[in-house]
């Protein structure tokens, strides 16, 4: 780690954003995995991420010197409902380095003990919770999402005091930044100008430096266009690959358009707008279907904690609009080429949405049946029951005003339809073992995701629905 160039450009900005903190290590810690994927972004081999060195790195032993870790302040809209005050209050962000490509990093230890923001919790992530995150990190990348990732996780003797046999890690995660919406509302309600506008020039200059060539005043306004426009981008991305984050609070949205604070997330299996896989959101607040709409909200309450960086107190109604227009541009494109379609015709997304209510009626696994899809031949015999049959025929139909040879359509299908995504079973049989201390599990499913559209000699069981055996869903 010492390897590395380390900065901190929090510590010179105002102190009200952060508090110092160090980490509080794990006992008898241990590298449970690492990334050698993640660690060549920082330009580093596998061997140095997973070194004695890193580990007591990592596990807030032994710094690199000069490094002062932190935790930052912020807000939220929890289920819709304010919450003034929540914070980093079990993460800890090292610092920033850079990376191949001149890329930043900021990095961060989940789960490194008590800060001034843990309020009554224990700042522990439990070795489960962290697995999850993980895996998930990976599945989103490599399906060309943006999302946090993390660079390795560490297991640990450590027991958390709330939950008895279930032991503590450390997840190393590393994104282009960590900063939420609710940073930015946290000094809105506060009424707290001058930070407020602190924070926005941090942003700008640290993150999105490009709008530093425009005019001053028009800052506010083009940073609410950037990120509302990468928010909408994201969600379409969850949205065609049926991914549920599960709760869509304001404090867990990125403003860099990264997924962020991954816990009770789910990858549709049937399709299902009503999936929720968080069973803590009683009212369904996070389902599927209400993900668009819950990215717009959130960017309102964004816009809403800049109105005072603005030049009018109202929120121009274009940036919404500037919302859902991208939104189903970004949608429409990615399940074009999820249909191996690469013209456009005005009837597309009425075929998208048609697909979708077949698939709902018949209950089909969502991931398993674009990667079918692209097997279709027009004229041959299907299994599928009757209501996606009719749709078959109406893709058959459209597919005649394509001009790429069938072969041509599989082979970019099956470049954007994933053989393997995070299947919550498979999860769960990853977190039981690495529970008992196996983590060969944990390591055949990362290989697997992290290359999701190759399919494995011997693997295909891991395509699979739970409790569905392969027959009933291939197209023939
Ligand atoms: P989350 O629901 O994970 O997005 O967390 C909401 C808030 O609770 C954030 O301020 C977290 O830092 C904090 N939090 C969640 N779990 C813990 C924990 N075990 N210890 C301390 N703070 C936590
Ligand atoms: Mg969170």
């Amino acid at each position: 780690m010492n390897t590395l160039q380390w900065t901190n450009h929090w510590l010179q900005r105002s102190p009200s954003f952060y508090r110092r903190v160090d980490p509080t290590p794990l006992a008898a810690p241990y590298f449970a995995h690492c990334n050698a994927q993640a660690a060549q972004l920082l330009g580093l081999n596998a061997e140095q991420i997973s070194n004695d060195e890193a580990l007591r790195c990592f596990n807030g032993d032994a710094l690199p010197s000069g490094m002062q870790p932190i935790a930052t302040v912020y807000a939220g809209h929890q289920f819709g409902i304010f919450t003034s005050q929540l914070g980093d209050g079990r993460a800890i962000t090292l610092g920033e380095t850079q990376g191949v490509n001149r890329q930043t990093y900021e990095i961060q230890l989940k789960g490194a003990g008590l800060t001034p923001y843990s309020r009554t919790l224990d700042g522990r992530y439990p070795l489960g919770a962290a697995i999850r995150e993980y895996l998930a990190g990976e599945a989103l990348t490599a399906l060309g999402i943006p999302c946090t990732r993390a660079l390795c996780l560490l297991g640990s003797g450590t027991e958390i005091r709330r939950e008895p046999g279930e032991t503590a890690a450390i997840l190393v995660r590393m994104a282009r930044s960590h900063i939420r919406f609710g940073h930015f509302e946290y000094f809105h309600h506060r009424d707290d100008i001058d930070d407020l506008r602190e924070l926005f020039v941090f942003v700008i200059e640290r993150h999105f430096p490009e709008l530093l060539n425009e005019a001053a005043e028009k800052w506010p306004l083009r940073l609410l266009e950037t990120v509302i426009e990468r928010t909408a981008r994201l969600i379409a991305d969850w949205q065609s690959v049926g991914f549920v984050h599960g709760v869509m609070n304001t404090d867990n949205m990125a403003l860099s358009g990264e997924t962020l604070d991954l816990g009770p997330f789910g990858f549709m299996e049937a399709y299902d707008p009503g999936f929720s896989p968080n069973p803590s959101d009683d009212q369904h607040r996070y389902q599927y279907d209400q993900q668009p709409d819950i990215g717009r909200w959130n960017c309102l309450a964004l816009a809403q904690s800049f109105t005072s960086l603005l030049s009018s107190p109202t929120i121009p109604a274009g940036l919404l609009r500037l919302y859902r227009q991208t939104y189903q541009q970004h949608y429409l494109q990615a399940m074009r080429a999820k249909l191996g379609l690469q013209t456009q015709h005005p009837g597309d997304i009425d075929l998208v949405n048609s697909l979708l209510s077949a698939l709902a009626r018949c209950g089909t696994d969502y991931a398993g049946f674009f990667r079918d899809l692209a097997c279709f031949e027009p004229g041959r015999g299907l299994r599928y029951s009757a209501s996606l049959q009719s749709w078959l025929d109406s893709y058959q139909d459209r597919l005649s005003l394509e001009k790429s040879p069938p072969g041509e359509r599989r082979e970019r299908m099956s470049r954007v339809n994933p053989c393997y995504v995070l299947r919550g079973h498979f999860l769960d049989q990853a977190v039981q073992s690495a529970g008992q201390g196996d983590f060969t599990e944990l390591d055949r499913l990362l290989a697997l995701l992290q290359n999701p559209y190759e399919e494995q000699p011997g693997m295909d069981f891991y395509s699979l629905p739970q409790q569905k055996d392969s027959v009933s869903r291939r197209l023939g």
